[in-house]
């Protein structure tokens, strides 16, 4: 247990404790936008399955659909072909199952933190609102942020925002947590601190997880598999199994090694992309990465 998690309460932990993570599956899915310039095609046949409680990460050229992918698995979005389950079951629309987290922390600045993470859970209705505010307390709790509820947005760092907003995800105890690049917006050493953190979160509230990022050394500190992306319309092209114990160190070799096959690989279909397009943008209206910003500045 965190150190300074209190005891929950029953209610919490009935919370906590009874949703086993769930499995998603994507067969052959595809999906293109209707735009005033034409058909937008995002992504090509994808098939793919996210096991209970596994930690997914999408790694791709900006652009080639991990946003439509993650908005289709929360139900923001359909496929135009194929199919998205979890468990078995079609996905029909957004749900408490499932919840997202984005880069921008999305949170409201006119609520004090723990009534941001209590907004999240407004629609479970069998909650008093003690109940809530208990269960809230608890995620910050598991964040490090128990002393802080009552501050405000504007009062919080960076990483801290970053922080409420996972413990705004976890609160509904979603069986899924979809999360689209959520520490890109930090600087280098507030992600690295987090890192450990995160992993020490997941480990204990084990979730099914698919997280999308560009940073190469992030996917392979976190991820349990690491899907590489193809240019849009993006399909699997390889799939990196990270069979590392964990907690993972930013900076274990063994992490580098696997950052540096992911960019090995990114390397390959960003060459192939710039052989076919300009170096400064691609033609599809997304800026080209240059290879350093899948480091970052972390190194590798
Ligand atoms: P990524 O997350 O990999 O950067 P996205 O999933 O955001 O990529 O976008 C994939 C492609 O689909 C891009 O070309 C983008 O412009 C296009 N796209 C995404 N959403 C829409 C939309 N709502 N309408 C039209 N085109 C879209």
């Amino acid at each position: 247990m965190a150190p300074d998690t209190p005891n929950p309460s029953p209610e919490v932990l009935s919370l906590e404790q009874p949703v086993p993570p769930a499995k998603v599956s994507l067969l052959s899915a595809t999906k293109a936008f209707a735009t005033y310039k034409g058909i937008v095609e995002a992504l090509q046949p994808v098939t793919m399955e996210v096991r209970e409680g596994e930690f997914l990460v999408l790694v791709g050229p900006s652009g080639c659909g991990k946003s439509t992918l993650l908005n289709l698995i929360a139900g923001f979005e359909f496929p135009t072909g194929g199919m998205v389950l979890v468990d078995g079951k079609t996905v029909s629309g957004p749900g408490f199952d499932r919840m997202v987290m984005f880069q921008e922390h999305a949170l409201f600045p006119w609520l004090n933190v723990i009534d941001n993470v209590i907004f999240g859970l407004k629609r479970k209705k069998r909650l008093s609102s003690s109940d809530r505010r208990e269960v809230a307390r608890y995620y910050l709790n598991l964040v490090h942020l128990g002393k802080f509820e009552t501050a405000y947005i504007h009062e919080l760092s960076g990483g801290m925002k970053q922080r409420v907003a996972l413990a705004r995800a976890l609160a509904p105890n979603p069986r899924i947590l979809l999360m689209d690049e959520p520490f890109g917006g930090l600087d280098a050493l507030t992600r690295e601190r987090l890192y450990g953190q995160a992993q020490e979160i997941f480990a204990r509230t084990r979730k099914t997880i698919v997280f999308v990022t560009h940073n190469v050394r992030e996917a392979a500190c976190l991820g349990d598999r690491v899907l590489i992306f193809t240019s849009r319309p993006g399909r699997i092209k390889r799939e990196i199994t990270i069979n590392l114990p964990r907690p993972r160190g930013f900076y274990d070799p063994n992490v580098s090694r696997f950052a540096g096959q992911i960019l090995a690989e990114l390397k390959t279909e960003l060459a192939e992309e710039e052989g076919v397009e300009s170096h400064e943008s691609s033609s599809h209206g997304h800026p080209v990465l240059p290879v350093a910003d899948y480091f970052l500045a972390d190194g590798i």
